[in-house]
């Protein structure tokens, strides 16, 4: 049904009813002004233009109310984060009392860990995809490290079979089937960041409770980009950043996600602070700690609220769009980018990524035979970002908020001169 040509790419853009888009984000450009073809929003999304009013409200309020802010702010900053609540709930599938934003990625894996891991001496170890990212696997290494195991033994890794790129979940069935019972912990990313493929996150909770393993995805490469449907999926907790594919700015706060199941119970281990303290007694600050319910009980800080006004811009932006048309667009983006890649008239080019599109997102990973970090360069020169993973691979991140059919049109054709 797609065409290979420049008037067809154009065709569907024309078509393409959230195109405006495109319009509100600073796309960079190079030096005669054309704008880069720019495929790495799976690793820091595109600014939106709006994100500067926002922050600056903030740095208004501030220089006009000094600590009053907190009350007599137009966006108060005491509740500030519950401005982000319910569209960050929309975005991964949840009730609002399972989300909050707050930290980072890695420290919110840790944090949740200090409450969904609980290791014994028999029921201890943990499951990760062999191509976890590295930070995930550090962290649970650390955890390991931490309550006394060895990093080794304590750490089981799903891997594809010999000679495959991708997971079978059959596989982790079969790892929680034969060692269930010494599992305490599965943390999978529920879209793999160097495959792209987006695995049945409800299964996977299925699997590990019928061995009382508690279950975790890190969602830093499907928050925005697919529709995790978190509370439905029955995981325990989930945790993503939120400069990816949800444009917050380089270093940005992130997302942690705590099913309700949990959400009142009292008696999880976990850290506290005062942000995590029952907000009506907060300031009364000689009351003893006494835990809120849902995701806000993880909190620890008060928030930074520059990097939350950045998040607050951005998702405004989702909210007004939705993620049914985001993902309906990508669909079609990522499909035609497939399309164009698989007519290119060589045996050296192979897609990794799943080509069911309910198995992946945007992203295409293209592995290029005999290919090393040199052609990366010559792409980088061509004004096309994408990623680079040794030895082989090209991640390419076709996002539906920005990115158009005419920029993977140009992309596979300058990719096609390069081989
Ligand atoms: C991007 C990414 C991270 C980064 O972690 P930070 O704590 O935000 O630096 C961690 N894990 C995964 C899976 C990622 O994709």
């Amino acid at each position: 049904m797609y065409k290979p040509t420049l008037d067809y790419a154009q065709q569907l853009d024309k078509e393409d009813k959230i195109a405006h888009l495109r319009a509100q984000f600073h796309i960079p450009k190079d030096k005669d002004g054309n704008d880069w073809l720019y495929f790495t929003g799976n690793s820091l999304g595109l600014q939106p233009k709006q994100t500067q009013q926002y922050i600056q409200q903030e740095l208004d309020d501030w220089a006009k109310y000094g600590v009053e802010g907190h009350f007599e702010a137009r966006n108060p900053w005491m509740p500030y984060h519950e401005f982000l609540t319910n569209s960050m709930a929309n975005i991964v599938g949840a009730k609002p009392l399972e989300v909050v934003v707050m930290n980072t990625l890695t420290t919110n894996l840790h944090l949740l860990m200090v409450s969904f891991y609980q290791p014994t001496k028999t029921k201890y170890k943990i499951v990760i995809e062999s191509d976890a990212f590295p930070s995930d696997r550090y962290a649970v290494q650390s955890q390991l490290k931490f309550h006394g195991f060895d990093t080794e033994e304590g750490l089981i890794e799903w891997k594809p079979r010999e000679g495959e790129e991708l997971l079978r979940i059959e596989d982790l069935e079969k790892i929680v089937d034969d060692q269930g019972d010494e599992i305490a912990l599965l943390l999978i990313g529920g879209v793999n960041y160097y495959t792209g493929q987006y695995l049945d996150i409800k299964r996977i909770a299925e699997i590990g409770h019928a061995k009382n393993c508690m279950v975790g995805i890190d969602l830093a490469h499907g928050a925005g980009n697919i529709s995790p449907e978190l509370h439905d999926s029955g995981v325990d907790f989930a945790a993503w950043c939120t400069y990816k594919y949800l444009n917050s700015g380089p270093g940005s706060l992130a997302g942690l996600f705590v099913h309700e199941k949990h959400a009142h119970n009292k008696e999880l281990p976990r850290f506290a602070g005062w942000w995590n303290h029952n907000k009506e007694t907060r300031f009364n600050m000689r009351k003893p700690f006494d835990v809120m319910p849902g995701a806000e009980g993880w909190q620890l800080s008060n928030p930074p609220i520059l990097s939350m006004a950045a998040i607050r811009a951005s998702l405004d932006m989702f909210e007004e769009v939705g993620m049914a048309a985001l993902k309906a667009k990508s669909e079609k983006l990522t499909g035609y980018f497939e399309y164009l890649i698989n007519q290119i008239d060589t045996d050296r080019i192979k897609i990794i990524t799943p080509s069911n599109p309910k198995e992946r997102g945007c992203q295409l990973s293209i592995q290029v035979q005999h290919a090393d970090k040199s052609l990366h360069k010559k792409l980088t020169e061509n004004n096309i970002i994408t990623d680079w993973r040794e030895p082989d691979v090209i991640r390419c991140a076709p996002v539906p908020m920005y990115n158009s059919f005419k920029d993977v049109y140009r992309m596979v054709e300058i990719l096609k001169t390069l081989l």
